[in-house]
């Protein structure tokens, strides 16, 4: 049985108040979405990863020593990532965070040294910064400085403001090096953690079906089988194996606790099931099989459960819904 929780931003706070009690911290995510929501967009130029002019280096490892463009690669000292779209195309933030700074006094297409931009700040004190864009009153800038943001949310429109020749994002990845002390652009192409499916978040799913979506009638002592079906509506595939990111079906509100269900094939007291095939892709179907142990007080009760990319983050709770499974303990009869 599903059950969503529409616009209920205060019981979603709640909910993840209550996760941070549980286990002390909330992971964040290390991934990145594509900055952007239209499938058609493909990268023309990616950041050089060689500093010297004249070098560049891809982040597939290929080396050029000529100093030229190399579409859809990189071009000579490029510090981001170029996707060429039509002007006030609609563009995600790539991962959850606050923005610090933004600029939009300039034309959507004003020439010049300097462009409208969004800066974000995320957990790990990384950076992501979204450049170029349409002038604010164009629409080009969708969220305030001091405003969270979530992976996947609408951050503004496209432009081709600043040193720009063609509307295109010109999206960075930055970390502060503390040697140089200052900000350095890195490659998340490079670090595999780069989503391909625009304006995707890493990990989301929707609910599909269960092999029982009313009330489960298990007998004290004895264990039945029950399934539960996800599509894999995120940007990540989906795996039963290795940290981070490895797919489990643990207990919610409140996470990890201990379930008075477990059955023999729960590997914890919250840990139900990891996902059952090897991998799901995005858009595919994932389905988890558990055991449901009767417990030792006959009764009606109520058991929530909800997705876990292990060692990364739950799933967003507000815009999945969790899943909850009546169960009816009964008697042994003899
Ligand atoms: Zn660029």
């Amino acid at each position: 049985m599903i059950r969503v929780l529409r616009d209920l931003t205060g019981s979603f706070l709640l909910l993840l108040l209550i996760a941070v009690l549980a286990t002390g911290a909330v992971a964040a995510t290390d991934d990145y979405t594509l900055p952007f929501y239209d499938p058609a967009v493909t990268l023309s130029y990616g950041v050089d990863r060689d500093p010297a002019l004249n070098h560049q280096l891809d982040w597939t490892g290929q080396v050029w020593n000529d100093g030229q463009p190399h579409y859809g690669r990189v071009y000579d000292q490029h510090s981001g990532l170029d996707y060429p779209m039509a002007l006030r195309s609609d563009l995600a933030t790539a991962r959850d965070g606050v923005v610090i700074d933004r600029e939009g006094g300039f034309g959507t297409q004003q020439f010049g040294s300097f462009g409208n931009f969004m800066l974000v700040e995320h957990a790990d004190g990384k950076r992501t910064l979204y450049y170029h864009l349409a002038s604010s009153s164009d629409g080009g800038l969708a969220a305030n400085v001091g405003q969270s943001v979530v992976a996947g949310q609408r951050i503004g429109r496209s432009g081709c403001s600043g040193t720009c020749y063609g509307a295109h994002l010109h999206f960075e990845l930055l970390v502060f090096n503390s040697a140089a002390r200052t900000w350095l652009s890195t490659d998340p192409m490079a670090e595999r953690r780069w989503t391909t499916w625009p304006g995707r978040v890493p990990f989301l799913a929707t609910y599909l079906r269960e092999n029982n979506a009313g009330t489960e009638v298990v007998a004290q002592g004895k264990t039945i089988t029950h399934w539960v079906e996800f599509r894999n509506a995120g940007g990540r595939t989906w795996r039963n194996s290795g940290v981070p990111g490895r797919l489990a079906l643990g207990t919610w509100n409140p996470a990890y606790h201990s379930s008075p269900f477990r059955a023999a094939d729960w590997s914890t007291a919250w840990l139900a099931t990891l996902l059952d095939s090897a991998t799901v892709t995005p858009d595919g179907t994932g389905r988890f099989t558990f055991g449901i142990r009767g417990g030792p007080v006959p009764g009606s009760y109520v058991e929530t459960f909800n997705l876990l990319a292990q060692d990364v983050r739950w799933f967003d709770h507000a815009r999945l819904g969790s899943f909850y499974v009546p169960i009816v303990v009964s008697n042994v009869t003899k």
